[in-house]
């Protein structure tokens, strides 16, 4: 062991694989990390997080523009859709950030092994580069953070053009005039609303009786009615049962309670959840066990069933998020030197970057009366707030659950144009186990959107003062 080249290699250069290898390397680790793709970055940074923002923003810019400037005395005439230069620069964006990976790795001297890692042994592996050769890679330790991938309706194959998954449906090279959407969780909303707001009419299709299914009750009743009226069509508590290609158009046929209804349209984009990326990592001699949704198992401190090997990230069990697999990167490698290292999946932030965004942290409601948790809640409205009125943002609420004995805060549930950066005051005050109370007599500069977070901490109590 003492005379392998490598303390760490990390399979897989997402933001859960290279923020664990530079970790690695700021603990003094000679480490090496093995990337199948071009670019670093993972799902993430290529086909993820990155891209579906940038489109996010520029088709929301496009809306804006269309919709509403005149509404704030700015006249615009003759706006249109370049939709080649907005893809153009998500994808400026998206290359310029794996450059910049790329760069971190060196500034840290991490080696990149380009080519696809894989087990011939528990505890040994081999990389297999473009032109086909293998060669065995020698290390102290393994860190799998091999990602995941698109799942597929078993009767409705991807083929990249009528039947898409996230990876196509951020590059459409032309609006289609017509999108249905499966799966109402983050992407479909995401990407839903990216098309709906270039002009496809899209009807997304979800099996539950409600979108965004991991959001409280409220927020996803708030958000459905947003994005309806905004254009977007929802079939809840429908399944799809088939579908065919027929002309280059979609046909699918959709069981409602009783009834079976036919759906047409232009394309179809499959957006029903991920599976691990385990198929490729040869599984079957690595001597790992899985759980049974096919995840790399592992305890607490992300060690699989065989030492030496790690795993942390979408492979394996918990939310599929970058910002869960970074800390996951940082606290697995801090624990292989004996440091602390942790992560505190009860205050895990989620975020819909629809319009309005969407960002829970805690416990939902549903989940806290389930549970026979006792709390009080504080409700705000942005309706009449100053800042929000002023800036044409005052769709939304801010909903915060505490401890109806101690106070303590224990969900926090945003709906606002600027949720994803408001729940972060949130996250902080419960990372740090704080009340209503700490909230509520925190200063807030005047006038900005965070206020909200002050008055429904205010309204715990029921001493909100703007409502
Ligand atoms: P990945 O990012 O999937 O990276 C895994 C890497 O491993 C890949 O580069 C892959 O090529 C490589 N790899 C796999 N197998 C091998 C092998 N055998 N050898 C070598 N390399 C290998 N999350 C958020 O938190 N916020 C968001 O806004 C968000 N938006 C998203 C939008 C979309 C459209 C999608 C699809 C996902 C989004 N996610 C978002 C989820 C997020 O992308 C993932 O949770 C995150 O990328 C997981 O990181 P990871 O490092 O575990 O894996
Ligand atoms: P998801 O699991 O979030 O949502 C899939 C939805 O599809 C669920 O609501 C499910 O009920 C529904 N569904 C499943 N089978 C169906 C069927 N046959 N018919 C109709 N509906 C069906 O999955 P996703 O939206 O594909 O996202 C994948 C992962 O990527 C998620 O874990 C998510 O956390 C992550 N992601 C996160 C963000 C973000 O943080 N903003 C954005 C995009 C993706």
């Amino acid at each position: 062991m003492a005379d392998s080249p490598y303390h760490l290699v990390v399979i897989g250069g997402g933001p859960g694989g290279y923020v664990a290898a530079i970790r690695a390397a700021q603990l003094g680790f000679r480490t090496a990390l093995v990337e199948k793709n071009a670019n670093l970055g993972g799902t993430c940074l290529n086909v993820g997080c990155i891209p579906s923002k940038a489109l996010l923003a520029a088709s929301e810019h496009y809306h804006f523009a269309q919709q509403e400037l005149a509404s704030y005395g700015v006249q615009v005439q003759g706006v249109t859709l370049d939709l080649a230069t907005m893809m153009a620069r998500k994808n400026k964006v998206v290359n310029q950030l794996a450059k910049g990976v790329e760069f971190l790795l060196k500034k840290n001297k991490i080696d990149l092994i380009r080519g696809e890692a894989f087990f011939t042994a528990p505890g040994k592996i081999s990389v297999r580069t473009a032109d086909g050769s293998e060669s065995p890679v020698e290390t102290d330790r393994i860190l799998i953070a091999s990602g995941s991938t698109p799942v597929a309706l078993p009767f409705l194959p991807f083929d990249g053009q009528a039947v898409v998954s996230s990876d196509q449906g951020i590059s459409f090279d032309q609006v289609p005039e017509s999108l249905i959407v499966i799966g109402g969780g983050a992407i479909g909303l995401e990407l839903g609303s990216v098309w709906n707001r270039l002009g496809s009419k899209v009807t997304v299709v979800e099996f539950l009786p409600k979108i965004a299914a991991f959001c409280d009750e409220e927020i996803s009743t708030h958000l459905q009615r947003s994005l309806e009226k905004q254009g977007i069509t929802f079939l809840t508590e429908t399944k799809v049962v088939s579908g065919s290609v027929e002309g280059g158009r979609i046909r699918l046929s959709v069981d409602r309670g009783e009834t079976t209804t036919e759906l047409e349209a232009e394309k179809v984009l499959v957006a029903v959840g991920r599976r691990p990326n385990t198929a490729s990592l040869g599984i079957e001699k690595s001597g790992l066990q899985l759980t049974d949704k096919g995840r790399i198992a592992v305890d607490h401190h992300w060690k699989t069933s065989v030492s030496s090997v790690y795993a942390i990230g979408d492979v394996v069990d918990g939310p599929m998020l970058a910002h869960k697999a970074e800390d996951e990167g940082v606290a697995v490698v801090e624990r292989m030197v004996g440091k602390p290292g942790h992560v505190n999946y009860a205050v895990c932030p989620s975020v819909v970057y629809t319009a309005p965004e969407a960002a829970s942290c805690g416990l939902t409601e549903e989940q806290a009366r389930s549970g026979g948790i006792e709390y009080k809640k504080g409700f705000y409205r942005f309706f009449s707030h100053g800042r929000a009125l002023a800036s044409g943002m005052n769709e939304g609420f801010v909903k915060i659950l505490a401890d109806a004995k101690t106070d303590r805060v224990i969900g926090c549930h945003i709906v606002s144009s600027v949720a994803s950066e408001l729940i972060a005051t949130c996250v902080l005050l419960m990372e740090f186990g704080g009340s209503s109370e700490d909230l509520a007599r925190t200063i807030h500069a005047h006038p900005t959107m965070s206020e909200a977070l002050k008055e429904a901490a205010l309204a715990v109590d029921g001493r909100s003062i703007h409502s």
